[in-house]
């Protein structure tokens, strides 16, 4: 089959909230496209019922981007995906008109984020039906319209897992219990509160799933706690929730260095990648975070990428930043002196009454009193006020975390 070939200013990946502001700021500068392989623009707020998007549900904020992109003059294509590089900034399509190859001035990568399914957590036992991520479970009940199951186990106990709990009782399924290894719930206060006291979910913290029982469709899971106690939940359905992963299989193709902890690619503060000309933005570079925190690395990309078409020069060298154990990642990953910004940070286990401390070749450029608890799953957010601190010559800038009497 032929390719057809053609040129545009800025060609976006992802017609979710990254992709979608992104492009409402960008059009207007010249020919922007959005790419979006699935058949409706919007991204996951289009199954995100239950509101939490403002004062807006989700497919009403989708519904928002979309218009806001159209109006401002962005070519929005839907049922089109991206499926590799030809180029530095020439990318492969696959649609309903064929295979096309589009070369743009930038591109901007808005592909977000997926949840590991159960076989990617390597959960043992049998292959039943009703075993499902929330992304799944959303789609089921407010996309299908279909009731998932009777009595349900949510694996997980941050905020995407209370969502889940909500979805399955507003769909009129039991939830037998949330489960977590964790030794305690990592949503707010107030979610976690509802969920256990108001709609009387239980939560089983230190306990993983050890096993999926039954033939044709789930009877049970088996649970282990961390003291060695095992026992089996009845239920019909399992949703595994939270566990998200960047979708970099893009800026794996495309060679772009990814960076270990967060697992999508690194940028620098103007969400540059390490290839010339490519930009990303949103739940690529760091897993789940809300709606808003995606649509507003969307707009700095963009004005980011407005800057790179007037002619800023790409920068050959930056500081390298990376993240301690038991801190898990921090974004961004590279920095130069003089860049205002923040950084985003997430810990692997909760932290009590911790001191942040960073430091550049065994010199402290900054230390800070963390709040009380910082919890896994949650992002904090740091100030990157101390930057111009750094040494552009000198080595990588090295986030860690202390305990002290203060
Ligand atoms: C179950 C669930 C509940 C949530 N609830 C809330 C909430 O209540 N409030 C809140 O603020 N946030 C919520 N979030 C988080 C929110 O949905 C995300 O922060 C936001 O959608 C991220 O935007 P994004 O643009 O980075 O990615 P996405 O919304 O994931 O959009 C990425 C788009 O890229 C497309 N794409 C990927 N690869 C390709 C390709 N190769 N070619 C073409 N297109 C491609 C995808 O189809 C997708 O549409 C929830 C997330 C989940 C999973």
């Amino acid at each position: 089959m032929t390719r057809s070939e053609r040129t545009v200013d800025v060609l976006i990946v992802g017609a979710g909230p990254a992709g979608l502001t992104a492009a409402s700021r960008l059009a207007g500068v010249g020919a922007v496209e959005v790419l979006e392989r699935e058949a409706q623009t919007g991204g996951i707020p289009r199954h995100c019922h239950l509101g939490g998007f403002g004062l807006r549900t989700g497919p009403q904020y989708a519904r928002r981007l979309t218009g806001e992109a159209a109006r401002a003059g962005a070519r929005l294509r839907t049922s089109v995906t991206v499926t590799d590089w030809a180029g530095p900034r020439t990318l492969d399509t696959t649609g309903p008109h064929g295979l096309e190859r589009i070369t743009a001035r930038a591109v901007v990568l808005a592909t977000g984020a997926r949840e590991r399914p159960r076989s990617a957590r390597l959960v043992p036992g049998t292959r039943p039906a009703g075993v499902l991520t929330t992304g799944e479970l959303q789609q089921t009940v407010h996309l299908h319209g279909r009731r998932p199951g009777t009595r349900a186990v949510v694996v997980g106990a941050e905020p995407v897992a209370h969502s889940a709990v909500r979805t399955l009782l507003g769909a009129g399924v039991e939830v037998a219990a949330m489960v977590t290894d964790l030794p305690h719930h990592q949503a707010p206060p107030t979610d976690a509160a509802d969920t256990r006291l108001r709609r009387g979910v239980p939560l089983l913290t230190r306990t993983t799933v050890a096993e999926l029982l039954g033939r044709g469709r789930l009877s049970g899971v088996a649970i282990r706690h961390a003291d060695g106690r095992e026992a089996v939940i009845a239920c019909d359905t399992v949703v595994f929730t939270g566990d998200f992963v960047p979708e970099n299989e893009l800026p794996r193709r495309g060679g772009l260095l990814l960076d270990p902890g967060t697992r999508g690619p690194t940028v620098d503060p103007a969400f540059r990648t390490t290839g010339p000309g490519v930009f990303a933005a949103g739940n690529l570079l760091h897993g789940a975070e809300p709606a808003l925190s995606a649509a507003r690395e969307g707009a700095r990309a963009a004005a980011a990428v407005l800057r790179h078409l007037d002619g800023a020069p790409w920068p050959a060298e930056q500081i390298p930043v990376r993240a301690e154990d038991p801190l898990l990642w921090v974004a961004p990953q590279r920095i130069s002196p003089g860049s205002p910004h923040h950084f985003l940070l997430r810990t692997a286990q909760f932290l009590t009454r911790a001191h942040l401390v960073v430091r550049q070749d065994g010199r402290i450029l900054h230390h800070q009193r963390l709040p009380r608890t910082v919890v896994p799953n949650r992002s904090l957010t740091i100030s990157g006020n101390w930057v111009d601190r750094a040494d552009p010559r000198g080595g990588t800038v090295i986030f860690s975390t202390e305990q002290r009497s203060t």
